[in-house]
């Protein structure tokens, strides 16, 4: 089994919990339960560590360029364990994994942004940021090396030391992080605790870490929001999103169709910021919706780690269960079904891909994050009409407009209430590009130089001159 990582040791629990193989619905793993008193440890250790952590910068840039080299150096066995916990077909397992050592040295060689606003004969005054403490990190089960990447190399270039815990679903690639982390960092600089939601909910209301920074679910997310206050925590919340893609009349159809298909399937549908919406003008509907069906029914869907496999099973029962409830619902609305419709039979959470039209809001499938291999295609008269409906909700990660005319498709965007409007693409997320969601998908910015100053505290040096 693999252990927890406390103070750069292995731990183990006295309880554990099982970790199922999606692909096959059966137990195939478990993970250590942390109790209350090892969660304290990790506090402890990474508060220890912090003091010497935060002091050399230069000395963190090149243990972020060895944590690279150490996750880079253990690439086949995090895929290995990725698909394992995941379902994710092979080849997006190892992508995943093989964009982790980029992101950490990409935080390693950025400059440390600098603000000199008054150098004159009166003052000098220079605004700066500052290590925060301890960071609680918290990820989902959708991208556990992607998720850890994303707050373990920005955190830990802040000057912070980090407690991370990953999904109770899929903490195992993570714990073996843990372990690589160990082998070139200092002890406690980052400690992986695993356990389920009351473990999180415990990491956010502890009184060490100065900042959570979380990925998750809009419910989860509020509730973190709610622990952290009583101590004024800094937080950032990376949470749910229903992207609407609005193809305009102009577009290139078949680019548009076959990559919004893409995205829309990436991952099984189980990513925060792909198309669960797609918005399609009345007079090239039924073209589209012909190239969306066509693109369902030839897509392969198996066992992930068959190298020819597209779309693999769901990572987890309960989101199994709550894509076969909204498909069943989009049904029973009288949404017509293009392409798939059900669960596919013989173990795992596996579901075809499915495509729905003649389909509008006031049904769930619509309405709510899908996040799954299911997607809506919305039928629309006019640009004023679709960008009102696309900013009809309270989600508002991102979105996408596609267009042969980029100038109207920028007029639109800039309409779109979300955090990332795309043109001509979705979903695209280089580690140099702030993320952030817009309504109730998030709070704060994470990646580039606004995701590493979000773990800085400012300050001001204000020095009198004259
Ligand atoms: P979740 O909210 O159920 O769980 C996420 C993590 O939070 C898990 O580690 C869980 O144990 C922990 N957790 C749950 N309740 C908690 C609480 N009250 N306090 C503290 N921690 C708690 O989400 P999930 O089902 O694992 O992930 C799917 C969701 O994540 C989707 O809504 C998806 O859109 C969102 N997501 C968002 C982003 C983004 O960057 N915006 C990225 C990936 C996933």
């Amino acid at each position: 089994m693999l252990s927890m990582t406390i103070d750069g040791e292995t731990v183990d629990a006295h309880d554990t919990f099982d970790v199922v193989n999606p692909a096959t619905g059966a137990v195939e793993a478990q993970a250590p339960e942390c109790t209350p008193e090892q969660l304290d440890q990790a506090m402890t250790s990474a508060a220890r560590a912090y003091q010497s952590w935060k002091r050399d910068d230069d000395a963190r840039r090149q243990a972020l360029r060895d944590l690279a080299d150490a996750v880079d150096a253990h690439q086949k066995e995090l895929t290995a364990l990725l698909v394992q916990e995941t379902g994710k077909p092979l080849a997006v397992a190892a992508g995943e994994v093989a964009s982790s050592a980029p992101w950490i040295r990409y935080y390693a060689e950025l400059e440390w942004p600098k603000r000199v606003i008054q150098d004159d004969d009166a003052a000098r005054i220079e605004v700066a940021h500052r290590p925060m403490g301890v960071v609680a990190a918290i990820t989902p089960w959708n991208g556990p090396v992607g998720m850890w990447t994303w707050k373990i190399a920005p955190a830990l270039r802040g000057g912070n030391t980090v407690v991370l815990k990953p999904s109770p679903f899929t903490p195992l690639s993570t714990l073996l992080l843990g372990r690589i982390g160990a082998e070139v960092l200092p002890p406690g600089v980052i400690n992986i605790v695993t356990g389920g939601d009351e473990l999180g909910k415990a990491m956010t209301a502890h009184p060490t870490p100065r900042k959570v920074s979380f990925t998750g679910s809009i419910p989860a997310g509020r509730s973190v929001a709610v622990n952290a206050a009583h101590d004024l925590k800094r937080v950032t919340l990376e949470l749910g999103g229903n992207d609407a893609a609005i193809v305009l009349d102009d577009a290139d159809l078949e680019n548009a169709a076959g990559t919004l298909f893409a995205f829309s399937m990436f991952n099984c549908g189980q990513i925060c910021c792909i198309p669960k919406r797609i918005f399609v003008p009345a007079n090239r509907y039924e073209e589209f919706v012909d190239a969306f069906g066509a693109a369902a029914r030839s897509m392969v869907v198996g066992d992930p780690t068959d190298p020819v496999t597209a779309m693999g099973p769901l990572t987890t029962r309960p989101q199994f269960d709550r894509v076969s409830e909204l498909v069943s619902d989009a049904v029973a609305g009288g949404a017509r079904v293009v392409a798939g419709g059900k669960p596919i039979e013989g173990g795992g959470y596996f579901f075809e891909p499915t495509v729905f039209a003649d389909v509008a809001e006031g049904v769930r499938i619509v309405d709510e994050e899908q996040f799954g291999p299911a997607i809506p295609l919305l039928k629309y008269d006019t640009v004023d009409e679709v960008v009102a409906r696309a900013n009809a909700t309270d989600y508002g990660l991102s979105g996408s407009v596609w267009s042969a005319d980029e100038e109207k498709a920028g007029a639109v965007a800039e309409q779109l209430e979300c955090g990332t409007a795309w043109i001509n693409c979705h979903a695209m997320l280089p580690s140099h590009a702030p993320f952030s969601g817009a309504k109730h998908s998030g709070l704060g910015v994470a990646n580039g130089e606004d995701g590493l100053l979000s773990f800085t505290e400012q300050q001001v040096v204000h020095t009198a001159r004259g």
